[in-house]
């Protein structure tokens, strides 16, 4: 057990003054136990605690460090716009810079505004939906997130489900009844609601891969095609919250992927480079309505701020070519089978799903997960949690949840791979000792 005195003072501290000591729910632990790791230090695909200790990182900040952490371009890329002034509150060439590399990048982008975050991307996408379609419901599916505005606070998969609290207090029961949910994969209920609720439904918003209830397929029995075909018969809109996936699984996202075109796209976590961005953008006839243009209100006042438009800028001009996504593939593919590998050697029953350079072992019988009850009813989550804190002590840092996604950067190298796989090994086999 490596000495983790610093972060235990520190947690113990932050957790008097902040409430559960961290600024973001799945950061504390409670899914997995143990004392959450403070970082003080980050670079390609190590972070190193306060107390010194080093682990080879696969959260990458939850997904934004596509390029390894501080990466040299980026952090000079930040350093000098910095030196120029962090925050106008008036237009910047970076601005149009960051717009035009997206609107480049991801195909179904024509127009963007830029936000501060994922859940301002989303919460003002559907507010657009609304707008645009003069409708009031929306339609998502249980164990997807979406963020946590209020309406996409139900059944909202890892972090709500880590905890066991399917729906947020505080959420007006008024405004949750505008959200419909259906399960994935069942398209049958998404046609009944669309039914039931004829002329009403606004849009519906998914993940075309979704990640926080553990990475799902929707693509490979065409339950995302069937998504496109039916929003467009019933004058709806298809929204694919691309925060996670968007630069992850190529450089135009899943709908790039799987050439699938949806109405509107959410972008966050890499289109910051690790600073706060968020994005919202999609055909142009709809992405009008936004204020000045248009009747639909969105504003922020960091909102294209220039750190965070460089940061991103930065990140995205390294993922143009294809060679980017090949070598991550081929890593990611050794680490995910060589994981699921140890567990069959360990005599541990497991399955997993992967897109690219994100994937996650489900400790499971069931050969496949396919849904959030899934992961809920099918999977060992104490056993998770045994795993992942016998990996931190081997120096391997896993997301501290098995409704997460594990995330592989162009920093991790081969010997890093290496070393992840025994290291699962070593931990499978005392596990079933
Ligand atoms: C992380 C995430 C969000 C929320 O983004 P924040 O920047 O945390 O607000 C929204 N949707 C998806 C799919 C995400 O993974």
């Amino acid at each position: 057990m490596s000495n983790i005195k610093q972060s235990v003072k520190h947690f113990k501290q932050a957790q008097q003054i902040i409430p559960g000591g961290v600024n973001s729910p799945v950061r504390a632990f409670k899914g997995v136990g143990g004392t959450p790791r403070f970082f003080d230090h980050a670079k390609g695909a190590y972070v190193t605690d306060v107390d010194g200790n080093t682990y080879i990182d696969y959260v990458g900040s939850w997904g934004p460090m596509i390029l390894g952490h501080a990466h040299d371009a980026v952090i000079k890329g930040i350093q000098e716009t910095a030196e120029k002034g962090v925050s106008f509150g008036a237009p910047c060439v970076l601005e149009i810079d960051l717009a035009q590399t997206v609107i480049d990048m991801v195909p179904s982008i024509d127009v963007v505004r830029f936000v501060s975050s994922g859940s301002e991307a989303t919460m003002s996408a559907l507010r657009l939906a609304r707008g645009f379609t003069g409708r009031d419901k929306i339609l998502k599916f249980d164990g997807g997130y979406h963020g946590h505005a209020d309406g996409l606070l139900v059944k909202a998969g890892s972090g709500a489900a880590t905890f066991g609290e399917p729906d947020s207090a505080g959420v007006p029961a008024d405004y949750a009844k505008l959200t419909l949910t259906a399960p994935f994969q069942d398209l049958a209920e998404v046609k009944r609601l669309f039914a039931e609720n004829k002329g009403e439904i606004a849009c519906i918003i998914v993940e075309p891969i979704p990640g926080n209830t553990g990475v799902l397929d929707l693509y490979s029995n065409g339950f995302l095609q069937a998504l496109r075909e039916l929003c467009t018969a019933e004058g709806a809109l298809l929204i694919f919250d691309e925060v996670m996936c968007g630069f992850r699984v190529s450089s135009g996202g899943a709908q790039k992927l799987f050439n699938i075109t949806p109405d509107l796209t959410c972008l966050g976590k890499i289109i910051g480079g690790g600073l706060p961005v968020g994005a919202y953008g999609g055909r142009e006839d709809i992405m009008r309505k936004i204020s000045p243009d248009g009747p639909v209100y969105q504003a922020g006042t960091l909102s294209g701020n220039p750190l965070a438009m460089r940061a991103g800028l930065e990140t995205l001009s390294r993922l143009q070519d294809d060679a980017f996504y090949a070598d991550l593939e081929v890593k990611s593919k050794r680490l995910f089978e060589g994981l699921l590998a140890g567990c069959k050697a360990a005599g541990v029953p497991a399955t997993g799903n992967r897109f690219g350079s994100m994937f996650t072992i489900f400790f499971t019988e069931l050969e496949q997960i396919t849904c959030g009850s899934d992961v809920s009813k099918h999977c060992d989550l104490p056993f998770f949690g045994k795993f992942f804190n016998e990996m931190l002590n081997e120096g391997i840092y896993l997301a501290p949840s098995q409704y997460e996604a594990t995330f592989v950067s162009a920093a991790h190298s081969d010997e890093d791979i290496n070393n992840t796989i025994a290291a699962a090994a070593r931990v499978l086999t005392k596990l079933t000792a």
